[in-house]
């Protein structure tokens, strides 16, 4: 009798890819369902699942509580979209909980040593490419939003981009002298959105800047027109691995902005996500128009 063939665990989802269908590493930790807008949603801290067969993480500087409710709005946010334009976000979600893989940092420190993720995490990264390849693929340049919660005392949505609170607070003569938006997670958009009044620094905190469209909505923001940076004390969170790896501060297509989200009036009910989602989705639809001259095709 012949062996038995090798297994071979595929590092990545196995193509061509069908819009809308569920895709999981082997292990079924870790999810996308692919997307036909340019638009990437990832949820890398929602998930619940807590498998005993996998030990804690224990690294010293482990981060292992939850973005509470964020999965959920992921979603919401992937159905608003749906029903307003009849196209899908791609969308990534962790399903383990937090103290068992972050989907939001380097594969050390995500697994906490567990080598049985490390497939896990490698399949993860290689599904957001996938995703972004797909945004290119169908509109050339696209957004991916990293969606987080916070538990900060200013009830704000913090808009992560890679610059630091004190660059933040830097005037944008001192971040174009030091050429911090070449840096940011933004970089290529801020280069190239169509307008050019909307370029540089004006893309975070310009009237056309994310912030400002989601202020406008009632939801308020950080950097934004009126809140260009946060003061000095208050806490920040300025973008992490998944902002840094995925979106255009070393070029490529896809831009990137981590969003997070207070938690009261945005994610703590079924209808403060729906309503957040509905602002969200308005936001992004005039993100898209404005900065990349993209819109959802007439219905
Ligand atoms: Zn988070």
């Amino acid at each position: 009798m012949a062996p038995p063939p090798p297994t071979i665990t595929p590092t990545g989802p196995v193509g061509p890819l069908v819009t809308g269908q569920r895709y999981t590493d082997a292990s079924g930790y870790v999810e996308l369902v692919p997307g036909d807008a340019p638009v990437v949603i990832v949820a890398p801290h929602g998930g619940t699942q807590s498998p005993s067969a996998l030990p804690d993480r224990s690294c010293s500087a482990c981060v292992t509580v939850n973005d509470f409710n964020t999965q959920e709005l992921a979603r919401a946010i992937v159905d608003t979209f749906r029903v307003r334009t009849g196209l899908r976000p791609a969308l990534l979600t962790n399903q383990l909980h937090r103290r068992k893989f972050d989907g939001n940092r380097d594969l050390a420190e995500a697994t906490g040593g567990t080598a049985a993720l490390t497939n896990t995490w490698t399949w993860w990264h290689a599904a957001i490419d996938s995703a972004k390849a797909g945004v290119v693929r169908r509109a050339t340049r696209g957004i991916l939003i990293d969606l987080h919660g916070h538990g900060h005392s200013v009830p704000r949505l913090e808009l992560g981009y890679l610059l630091s609170a004190s660059e933040l607070r830097s005037s944008d003569t001192t971040l174009n002298i030091t050429a911090a938006m070449g840096r940011s997670s933004v970089a290529r958009l801020a280069a190239d959105t169509r307008n050019a009044g909307n370029r540089g620094l004006a893309l975070l905190r310009g009237p056309q800047s994310f912030g400002a469209l989601i202020a406008a909505r009632g939801y308020p923001a950080v950097p934004s027109p009126s809140d260009p940076a946060p003061l000095v004390g208050q806490e920040y969170f300025d973008g992490g691995y998944n902002t840094q790896r995925h979106g255009s501060a070393g070029g490529g297509a896809i831009d990137a902005i981590q969003i997070e989200c207070n938690l009261s009036g945005v994610r703590d009910t079924a209808a403060a996500r729906g309503a957040f989602a509905s602002a969200l989705v308005t936001a992004l639809l005039q993100y898209l128009d404005v900065h990349y001259g993209w819109r959802p095709p007439a219905g």
